[in-house]
């Protein structure tokens, strides 16, 4: 097509559509949740591909999930077609992946190095640290470190262990892949060159390594766009760093930084109340976030139950009555979904929490109601229960040919075989978890592997099935639900605190800003919910409410008793 003919940004606002339009060079786009960030830089990469004449192998696109990437790359082909399929999108794991595959011998890497799974760096950290909880201790220390550039001492044997196991591990991606690009001229030229559109997303999370990545990518002229929000900044524990906005500005100092103020997701009573609750630690001065005002504005519903269990079977019932009164939805928003059908469906529905073993009294009483439900969990497949035994198996058998599902099966056969039935629970539950993956991956075991490897984190649930979705506030960054309950909005949870510590005011800050990303998830309805008493730790606790929920007033917030009986008629709208 002619230059700026293929519409591609008529789906854009003016504002987004002068940031995806900017010529060349560096830009930095910093905005408020919802307001288009991911859509616009998604739009400016086919603007560069259709309207540009840019060939799709020079754009890199860089995220922080892999199910962030699979959806850019989505949305990608569905605004660019196949001339698209020429782009890179990468998680910074896969792409440092794939820098060492290609470039092993001049990193000082076997042509088949492995990654080195939990089970394998456990072994090598106890053989340090003499036992198995300074082993932890250690690793954590270690990944931190390399995350940060801080000097650890016992990184140098760490490192020496694994490398004469011919492995690497998931930090190493990155570390290793900058070593290179810092110390071979040549080959970071040969990237500069190859990738001269680079595109970061999610750019408050980047840590030191990070940064210096793609510092040796973008030089100081490089048609580099980072986007992000400083306000969603949820990482600091694992070494990000929201100071690289103001290093971006010292390092590309030529950048126009563009803001984005209208939020498209979020009712205005959301929006409202968000914002609220961000503005005591708020790190952007004069936040503006407007809704774009073409959602309903449902009053956020703050709940409080007895115990967890109840607010468990809160959950459940206002799901129940959000599904029953198909009316209830559609009827004030205007709005239908595709097939038809105004209201609400399973997939629609998010819950998030905190902390993961919140998770289970709600998924214990869905799955009583019978409702689907899909869990995220923020942690990597290869720390789940059960798939270590897995994997070391599948090792040992790999000779035998069948897909991925089927050795899976045949692994956890051999595997049970040899253990008590005690843990077939847990082997079990393993093969399930692996399931969607190992279906996707066909008979490419080593796809399989790598990809458990690469530390799947979000990303190996359907985003699409029909069924209710658990997630972590983390695991929940960058997306959107129409409904969304955040629970367990109490004190201790909601800024957690471990028992015996205090949080220093910086962990706060950083807990408000994971209460802020949570809420800016609901599209339409926003349900907070706590409960008076709970178990934690074993021990029955009396509970206070989150000091973040103290400023929500009844202009947007309406504090709901008991959820409406089930099935309601289309004319009883209000959950009170
Ligand atoms: P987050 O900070 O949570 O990652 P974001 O700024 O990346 O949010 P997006 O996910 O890109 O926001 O957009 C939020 C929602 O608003 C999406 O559903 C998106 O399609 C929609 N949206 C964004 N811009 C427009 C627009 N100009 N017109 C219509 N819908 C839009
Ligand atoms: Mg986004």
């Amino acid at each position: 097509a002619p230059a700026g003919t293929s519409g591609v940004l008529d789906g854009l606002d003016p504002d987004q559509r002068r940031a995806a339009a900017v010529e060349s060079g560096p830009l930095l786009i910093v905005a408020g949740p919802g307001t288009g960030k991911t859509r616009t830089v998604t739009h400016r990469i086919a603007h560069l591909i259709l309207e540009r004449g840019v060939p799709a192998e020079e754009c890199l696109a860089i995220t922080f999930t892999r199910r962030a990437a699979e959806e850019m790359t989505e949305r990608l082909h569905a605004l660019a077609g196949t001339a698209a399929a020429g782009a890179t999108v990468a998680t910074f794991h896969s792409f440092g992946l794939q820098l060492l595959r290609d470039h092993h011998g001049k990193a000082g890497l076997a042509a088949d190095f492995g990654l080195a799974d939990a089970a394998c760096q456990h072994e090598i950290l106890t053989g340090i640290a003499g036992d198995e909880r300074s082993a932890r201790k250690l690793r954590t220390e270690l990944s931190h470190a390399r995350r940060t550039g801080e000097h650890a001492p016992a990184l140098a044997d760490y490192t020496a262990a694994l490398r004469e196991r011919n492995l690497v591990d998931f930090d190493d991606l990155v570390v290793l892949a900058v070593e290179l690009l810092e110390s071979d001229d040549e080959l970071r030229a040969a990237c500069r060159r190859r990738y001269r559109w680079v595109t970061v997303d999610e750019y408050q999370d980047v840590d030191d390594t990070q940064y210096r990545l793609l510092r040796q990518l973008a030089p100081e002229d490089a048609n580099l766009t980072a986007i992000g929000d400083p306000d969603q900044a949820i990482y600091s524990f694992r070494g990000a760093d929201v100071g690289f906005f103001l290093r971006f500005q010292q390092d590309w100092p030529q950048a126009p930084v563009v803001a984005l103020t209208r939020n498209y997701r979020s009712g205005k009573h959301i929006l409202d109340g968000a914002v609220t609750a961000i503005r005591p630690s708020t790190l952007v001065a004069d936040r503006a976030l407007l809704a774009a005002g073409d959602r309903a504005a449902h009053r956020i519903a703050v709940h409080e139950a007895a115990d967890e269990r109840a607010e468990a079977a809160f959950v459940a019932r206002s799901i129940d009555q959000l599904l029953g009164g198909a009316s209830f939805h559609s009827l004030d928003s205007g709005r239908v979904d595709g097939d038809g059908h105004g209201g609400i469906g399973f997939a629609d529905i998010a819950v998030l929490y905190r902390t993961d073993s919140q998770s289970h009294a709600v998924l214990d009483e869905l799955t009583r109601c019978g409702f689907p439900v899909q869990k995220r969990s923020h942690d990597p497949l290869s720390a789940r229960p059960g798939v270590d035994d897995l994997m070391r198996e599948l090792a040992l058998t790999s000779q035998r040919s069948g897909t991925v599902a089927q050795r899976v099966r045949w692994a956890a056969d051999a595997v049970l075989a040899t253990m008590p039935t005690a843990e077939e629970e847990r082997i079990n539950g393993a093969v399930e978890v692996l399931a969607p993956l190992a279906h996707r991956c066909g008979d490419d075991l080593d796809r399989f592997r790598r990809e458990i490897l690469l530390g799947a984190e979000v990303d190996t649930l359907d985003p699409r099935a029909d069924a209710v979705s658990l997630l972590t506030l983390h695991a929940a960054k960058g997306l959107e639900f129409p409904v969304v309950f955040l629970v367990g909005c109490e004190d201790g949870l909601l800024p957690l605190r471990w028992p015996g510590t205090t949080a220093s005011d910086d962990d706060i800050a950083e807990e408000r800003r994971l209460f802020f990303v949570g809420m800016t998830r609901a599209q339409d309805h926003l349900f907070l919910t706590r409960a008076a008493r709970r178990t934690r730790h074993g021990r029955e606790q009396d509970r206070t409410p989150s000091p973040f929920l103290s400023g929500l007033g009844a202009d947007v917030a309406e504090h709901v008793r008991h959820s409406a009986p089930r099935r309601p008629k289309a004319t009883q709208l209000s959950l009170l």
